[in-house]
Order: C-alpha cells, then sequence, then structure tokens
C-alpha cells in the first residue's frame, strides 16, 4: 500500500527503533509510549484490520502469538510480571494507523477497562 506509513516502516523506507524483523513480521517501539515498554508487531504484508484478516492468514497469526509475541516478551522482559495485548479496530475501536498491528504494553501495572 502505498500511502500506508506501517508499510514503509516494514520496507525500512520510515526509521523506526526494530526491535524484532523475520520474513513475515516486524515489532518496533511506538512512536509515542504509553508503559515503559510500548511495541508494535506488524505483519510485513498490508492488511487494514483483524477485519481483513482471512483464512490464509491463520498461519501468520499463530506464528504472531505462538512465536513471535511471548518472545518479545520475555525479551523485552515482561513477561514474568505481565503484559497486554491490544488490536484497537476501527474508529470507535481507536484504530489511528490503517494497518493491522498488536500493541505489547508492559512495564507498569495496567488499567480495566481501557478508557
Ligand atoms: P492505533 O491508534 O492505530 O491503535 O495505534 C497506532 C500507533 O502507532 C500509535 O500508538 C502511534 O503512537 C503509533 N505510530 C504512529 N505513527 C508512527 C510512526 O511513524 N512510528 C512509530 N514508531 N509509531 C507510530
Ligand atoms: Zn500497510
Amino acid at each position: 500500500m502505498a500511502d500506508c506509513i506501517f508499510c514503509k516502516i516494514a520496507q525500512k523506507e520510515i526509521p523506526s527503533q526494530l526491535v524484532y524483523e523475520d520474513e513475515q513480521v516486524v515489532a518496533f517501539r511506538d512512536l509515542e509510549p504509553q508503559a515503559p515498554v510500548h511495541v508494535l508487531v506488524i505483519p510485513k504484508k498490508h492488511v487494514a484490520s483483524v477485519l481483513a484478516l482471512t483464512a490464509e492468514d491463520s498461519g501468520l497469526v499463530s506464528h504472531i502469538f505462538v512465536d513471535v509475541i511471548p518472545q518479545l516478551a520475555r525479551e523485552l522482559g515482561i513477561a514474568e510480571k505481565g503484559f497486554r495485548v491490544v488490536a484497537n479496530t476501527g474508529e470507535e475501536g481507536g484504530q489511528s494507523v490503517g494497518h493491522l498491528h498488536f500493541h505489547l504494553l508492559g512495564g507498569r501495572s495496567m488499567q480495566w477497562p481501557p478508557g
């Protein structure tokens, strides 16, 4: 997607603080961190949101949740005390970037319900 900021980050056309990369996924520090650890985990391919996922993406989603997020949580030191994974979706969900991303937040106590 030509005008997608996260596609550009995935393709290194825009700099970011990368913390993880493989063939399918990149993870980088959020520009405006909401917690001591705040990383965005995204597929390299453009997917607009959770709603745009298809059965063909099941391996990708599994990879993100089974492999990438647990590994990152351990490496970033938030696995033991706990963390939060968030996928804001659509307008009322608070999604501001139209490329699927999972917020990985940790390093402080989280409140529930979120605002
Ligand atoms: P959303 O609001 O869509 O759930 O999350 C988008 C996130 O992307 C926000 O937390 C915002 O701070 C972050 N963000 C937006 N633009 C950039 C950018 O250019 N670089 C980085 N690293 N984060 C960004
Ligand atoms: Zn994109």
